[in-house]
């Protein structure tokens, strides 16, 4: 599958030095298990997550009396499917009932333009009528870019000129999207970070309009973060969470990176969930996060 090529740098910075590792040992011990925390470690796992998984399977080991070192391999992988689950055992968008609003959020240059167009694409594609609106006013190209992902997914697109209010922009996608009865109506907004009351301030102008202008919609705010940037999409997720409630993360660019670790890294640092990941640059590339698919992909 295309995930599980995409994750084929993640599965030899893993896996591969975990049977290296594994099959040097001929007893379950304190040495074995910190080898297996730095492999953690360098796959972008994180400290705190990495230490929580290795805490938990030396329980495992003791409360399950395990003394087979090649056993180690499967409680890993159980370990690191209940992080991927515990957050929220439903992990599909939240976009059911109709009219719904997707706020898509993150910082220049994670793929967010991409991931909107991809999104409306695949939404369009299971019969839903879709409208984006183009809330980051702030350059000119962000705009024109979001425009062709719409012309491309062939959904209509509500947008200003450069500098206009983004909470204007949301103002009149919501009134189109009551107009033109749409089932999902896709937000962008602005990703600048360099001042977080700045930033504050900009999201929390564009949720009272929502609140305000379309109370009975189902709402969910996608948090958009690159998995190339590692722990730094930790940090940044951690940044926006404490602006505005995400309801979920997309993480970006996951085919090709060795860091696909940082899944698990903000997911259970975070506790929002995962729910899609981005795996190319083209308009399919676009998948439901699967927990099952992503720990098999990795330990294959
Ligand atoms: P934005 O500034 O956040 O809106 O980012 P863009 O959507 O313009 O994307 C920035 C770059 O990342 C572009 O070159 C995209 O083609 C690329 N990109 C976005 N998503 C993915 C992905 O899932 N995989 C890969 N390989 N590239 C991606």
């Amino acid at each position: 599958s295309r995930l599980k090529k995409g994750l084929s740098k993640t599965r030899k910075g893993i896996t591969e030095k975990v049977d290296v590792i594994l099959k040097s040992y001929k007893k379950i011990d304190e040495e074995l298990f910190e080898e297996l925390e730095e492999v953690l470690i360098t796959a972008d796992v994180g400290v705190n997550t990495t230490m929580r998984i290795i805490e938990d399977v030396k329980d495992k080991v003791k409360e399950r009396k395990i003394t087979e070192v090649e056993e180690i391999r499967e409680l890993l992988k159980e370990e690191l499917k209940e992080i991927l689950t515990e957050v929220d055992e439903n992990i599909s968008l939240n976009i059911e009932p109709s009219p719904a609003i997707v706020l898509v959020v993150g910082v220049n240059g994670v793929g967010k333009t991409t991931t909107i167009g991809k999104l409306a694409y695949r939404l369009k594609n299971e019969g839903k009528k879709v409208l984006i609106a183009a809330g980051d006013t702030f350059r000119a190209a962000a705009i024109e870019q979001l425009t062709e992902w719409s012309n491309r997914a062939g959904v209509d697109i509500i947008a200003h000129q450069e500098g206009a209010d983004p909470a204007a922009v949301i103002y009149d996608g919501i009134q189109a999207a009551k107009a033109r009865k749409s089932d999902v109506l896709i937000c962008d907004t602005a990703g600048r970070l360099h001042n977080k009351k700045n930033l504050m301030n900009e999201l929390n102008k564009i949720f009272r309009i929502v609140e305000r202008e379309y109370p009975e919609a189902t709402k969910e705010v996608l948090l958009v973060v690159d998995a190339t940037t590692g722990q730094n999409a930790v940090l940044q997720a951690k940044t926006f969470k404490e602006a505005c409630d995400i309801s979920g993360i997309v993480l970006t660019k996951l085919d090709g990176t060795a860091k696909g670790g940082v899944v698990l890294a903000v997911q259970s640092e975070l506790k929002v969930p995962v729910k899609l990941v981005g795996v190319g640059e083209k308009i399919y590339d676009l998948q439901d996060f699967d927990p099952d698919n992503f720990v098999e992909a990795i330990f294959s």
